[in-house]
């Protein structure tokens, strides 16, 4: 079912969600589903997959020689997401991105996950690879997420790339988009950023998911914002728990958010990472009740592949 069915069904009842990784190569399926099994209980609609592209490495081969290598070390998205809807009989979300993606690859990713019986898909441009400073689309690939929205809404037209293809079947993808309540770290300004979230809800999204965020007001003015420059879709939270201390110059340095000074001092107090995670949850926690009482209909964790704090934090919660 498609996640906008979904919140039109929730009937004011808030509901959970929540996004996995791949597990790194070499490790088995049931990694995943131990992560997801103890979350099952909370009856989650739909559960997102990420999609993790090529990275560049170096493989030493002796004499001070070393030989460039593309890995993929979190492969399986499409995998993961047919597993999960065989297994669990929920919606699975495999997430997309424009870079290392042709406009071709996109197209048979995308029928793959039609033949799967998947209706929802997420689609994000992606980041730069760790050898280059800034995004780098491929020669015939996107260089933005609306322009990987809009080859999705032509398929669900049943337009296909081949222009020789007549009378094709179309898909039926409900699309959803990323958005930043602090901004993406590289718009000039929120206000730039909110101007092309509108473009790619334009182009055929019909739902958005936020970064993480620690500061409810950022998410409540961000939401506000974009209702006034008229983008009226689901704006879907993401929601993250602080687990250890290196998360306090973690998160600000790879997901560009800003974290309360309040929440910064009651980590810092801690004795024991059992002391930080319990914090972690704590904080979390307070956010989502407070999203909920705000009458959101669906909270969105990030799990990133630990499901203990999302499950106390659920347990509290829903
Ligand atoms: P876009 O919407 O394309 O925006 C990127 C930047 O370009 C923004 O600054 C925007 O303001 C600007 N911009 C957009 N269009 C134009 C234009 N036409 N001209 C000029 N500027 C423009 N990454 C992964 O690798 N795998 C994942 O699975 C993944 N999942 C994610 C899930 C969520 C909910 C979110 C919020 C992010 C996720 N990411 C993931 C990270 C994401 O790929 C990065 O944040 C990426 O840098 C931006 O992706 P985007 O889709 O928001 O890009």
């Amino acid at each position: 079912m498609k996640v906008t069915k979904h919140i039109e069904n929730s009937n004011g009842k808030t509901q959970f969600t929540f996004e996995i990784l791949p597990p790194l190569k070499g490790q088995n399926i049931n990694s995943i589903f131990d992560n997801i099994d103890p979350l099952m209980e909370f009856n989650p609609p739909f559960i997102d997959v990420t999609y993790h592209r090529e990275e560049y490495t170096y493989k030493h081969l002796g004499n001070d020689l070393l030989k460039k290598q593309v890995v993929r070390k979190r492969p399986g998205t499409v995998g993961i997401c047919a597993a999960i809807q065989n297994k669990y009989k929920v919606d699975a979300i495999p997430h997309i991105l424009c870079g290392g993606f042709t406009k071709e690859d996109t197209e048979n990713f995308l029928i793959d996950i039609d033949f799967l019986g998947i209706h929802n898909v997420m689609a994000l441009r992606g980041d730069a690879i760790k050898s280059e400073t800034y995004f780098e689309p491929e020669k015939d690939g996107h260089s933005y997420a609306s322009e990987l929205v809009t080859q999705i809404t032509e398929l669900n037209k049943g337009i296909y790339l081949d222009e020789e293809l007549q009378n094709c079947a179309p898909t039926n993808f409900c699309i959803g988009v990323g958005a930043y309540p602090e901004k993406h770290m590289e718009a000039p300004s929120l206000d730039s950023d909110i101007h092309y979230l509108k473009k790619k809800i334009n182009n055929g999204a019909e739902y958005v998911v936020t970064q993480m965020f620690f500061d409810n007001q950022k998410y409540f003015s961000f939401v506000e914002k974009c209702r006034s420059e008229g983008i009226t879709v689901p704006i879907i939270p993401g929601l993250k728990p602080i687990a250890i201390k290196k998360h306090l110059n973690l998160i600000p340095h790879r997901f560009h958010v800003d974290l309360p000074e309040a929440l910064i001092l009651e980590i810092i107090k801690c004795k024991t990472n059992e002391d930080i995670r319990q914090v972690g949850i704590e904080w979390c926690v307070a956010q989502s009740k407070e999203l909920m009482e705000a009458g959101i209909p669906i909270l969105h964790y990030y799990s990133m592949g630990k499901s203990d704090n999302i499950k106390a934090i659920a347990s509290q919660v829903f």
